[in-house]
Order: structure tokens, then sequence, then C-alpha cells
């Protein structure tokens, strides 16, 4: 009597861990326990990206800058269901299906209150930096100010491409991409797949360039038709040219590409600088754009898949458990894997 003892407990749950340099981990972890605005999330999906294959070797450059370290908690392109809230939090998420950003900006400062969190200097980012646990887990936590309600015309699957959407979305925009514009896009992984669904969706002629056979094919198989290994001659050429590759000597040919007075798009990071002279974007009175996250983009692509408009389940090559991952960052392809460039994982398999 006169006091109370309050014992705080939970449950065991299995999360995914890089722990070294081409290391990794499934480990039983604790449960997450909601803090004041934040939310736990039952993980129902998640996609693996480069980013994530970087980590897993090491060559991630958060890693040499001090932004992240081993053990690193991956996943930044998921969806799943709130299973709790903590104080503060608006009861309507609880059970509420949902995706959310991948950038949480500190909310203060100047880039924050004038729009601009995601390239807030003191962010962090879900499953990529300052040690902020990713969604590859039965469960994670994460403010509730980052969610986006998922309506039930989105799939799971769909849910977890919402983020790599949210970044093609934002490139097929910033190309203008519309009736009768020609446009360029160069790369033909989950990006570049996604930005020429999304220009195309927008009405644009979309033209196509990958190095790999299979996804060439597949971007074919969806309805890109104009996919190739080189660039087609246009007699009226290019209005904007994307650049989704990792390729370093790609910005300098996008600049050399297209129609004065046109529109390049870099969303694509290569390992090393790509170096364009700016005279020629000057001369030609060339309008450049860099895209970093799809923060931006996330409400438009929900209304653009939900809408039936771009369906971006045929990039997904598997689906696998979380056993199997780090197998897939050794380079083996899942058995029966289809021609897709994404991997998702169901982490309650
Ligand atoms: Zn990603
Ligand atoms: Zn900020």
């Amino acid at each position: 009597m006169g006091f109370e003892v309050r014992f705080e407990y939970s449950d065991d749950m299995k999360a995914f861990a890089i722990t070294a340099p081409m290391q990794s981990a499934v480990e039983d972890v604790q449960e997450p326990i909601a803090g004041d605005g934040e939310v736990v999330i039952d993980v129902s999906r998640v996609g693996i990206c480069g980013t994530d294959q970087e980590y897993f070797t090491g060559e991630m450059v958060y890693l040499h800058t001090g932004k992240a370290g081993y053990p690193m908690r991956i996943g930044h392109e998921w969806c799943g269901t709130v299973s709790a809230i903590g104080n503060g939090v608006d009861k309507k998420w609880l059970g509420q299906r949902v995706t959310g950003d991948t950038m949480l900006g500190c909310g203060t400062c100047y880039r924050c209150t004038s729009g601009r969190q995601h390239v807030c200097e003191s962010r962090s980012e879900v499953g990529i930096s300052h040690g902020f646990a990713g969604a590859l887990a039965e469960k994670f936590l994460i403010p509730a100010r980052a969610l986006h309600a998922l309506p039930d015309s989105i799939d799971d699957a769909m849910g977890a491409m919402v983020e790599p959407g949210g970044n093609s979305l934002r490139a097929s925009q910033a190309a203008l991409a519309g009736p009768g514009r020609n446009i360029l896009i160069w790369g033909t992984g989950t990006i570049g797949l996604l930005a020429a669904l999304f220009a195309q969706a927008a009405g644009a002629n979309v033209y196509l360039i990958g190095r790999n056979e299979q996804t060439i094919a597949l971007a074919k198989k969806i309805g890109i038709k104009n996919t190739s290994k080189q660039i087609p001659q246009l007699p009226t050429g290019f209005d904007a040219v994307i650049d989704a590759t990792n390729d370093p000597d790609i910005p300098a040919l996008a600049v050399s590409t297209v129609e004065p007075g046109g529109r390049i798009v870099y969303i694509g990071i290569a390992g090393e600088a790509s170096y364009v002279d700016s005279r020629v974007i000057t001369l030609a009175d060339v309008t450049v754009i860099g895209i970093l996250s799809g923060s931006p983009g996330l409400a438009g692509t929900i209304e653009m898949y939900a809408s039936g408009k771009v369906d971006p389940r045929p990039l997904i090559a598997a689906t696998i458990s979380m056993q199997q991952v780090g197998d897939i960052f050794l380079g083996k392809r899942p058995a029966g894997a289809g021609d897709g460039p994404k991997i998702h994982i169901d982490p309650r398999i």
C-alpha cells in the first residue's frame, strides 16, 4: 500500500540485422513500445533496394560519415498495420493499414517549416541513418506524423512499393510528363521502370534505355513498348531526360541528349562523381533537377496505385522470409523468382 510497482515488459520478436560488412542475422529482440507521438507497426511487407545492399557490402556513404553504423536494422519500403499507439496519437490510426515516410525531419528548422523536411539537416531516415530501426522485423516504431493511410484497393505488395513510387512519381513530374512530351529514361531498375509507368500514365511518349535483357523484356511486357539498349533517334528530340542509373557517364550524356529548353532529372546516384560541363546546360537553356527522396510524392503515388493507373506489382520478382534475405544480399536469386528488379519480404513467414 502507498506505492505501486509497475512492471514494463514485452515479448520477443524477430528482426533482421546487418551485423558487419557481408554479415547478417535474424535476431530475437524486444518488441517495441510506443512512446509519445509514436505508433507500433505490425509489418506485413518490406522491399529491399540498392541502399540496403550497400549497407550489406559496407559501401554506403553514411557508414563512412558517421550517420550510420553496425548493427543496422534496415527496411524503409514497407507497409503494415498500426497495432499500438503512444500518448498524443489520434486513435483513428489504431488498426489502420499504413505506409510511411522514410525521412523524419526535426520539425522545427527552416527547412522543416517551409515544406522541405525530407532535406532537414538533422533528420533521421527510417532504416537508413542515426540508428533509427527499420521495418525489416515483425514490428517496428515510427512517429505518427510520418504515416500515410492505405485504402483497401492497395494490397500489401503495392503498399511496400509506395516509397520507391514516390521517388519515381517525382521524377516523372519533374520531367513535366504529359500528353505529347517525349521523355527519355535511362535505367530499367525499380525507379526507372516506375518512372516510365508514371510518365506513360500521364500521357507522355516514353523511351526507356536499359542494359539488362531481363528487365528490358519485362519493361516491354508491362507496356513500355519503346525500350531498348540504344538512344532512339527522334525527329523532334527529347523534351526531358531522366537518369535513373548509377552510371557516372549518364549525367553528361543526358545534357547532350536533351532538347534545348528541355529538362533533366537526376535521381540515380553513381559510386563516384559524375562531371557535367555547366556551359552546355547554360547554352542549351536546360533546367536540371535533383531528386533525393520520395517524401513529397508518397500521397500522389497512393492515389495513382489506388486508381489503377499504375500497377507496380509486376516489378516484384519474389516474396521471401527474413531468413532468406542474407542469401539475396550474397547474390542468390530465390527459387522461382520472376523477372522484376524488386524483392519483397513478408516478416510473418
Ligand atoms: Zn529504397
Ligand atoms: Zn528540420
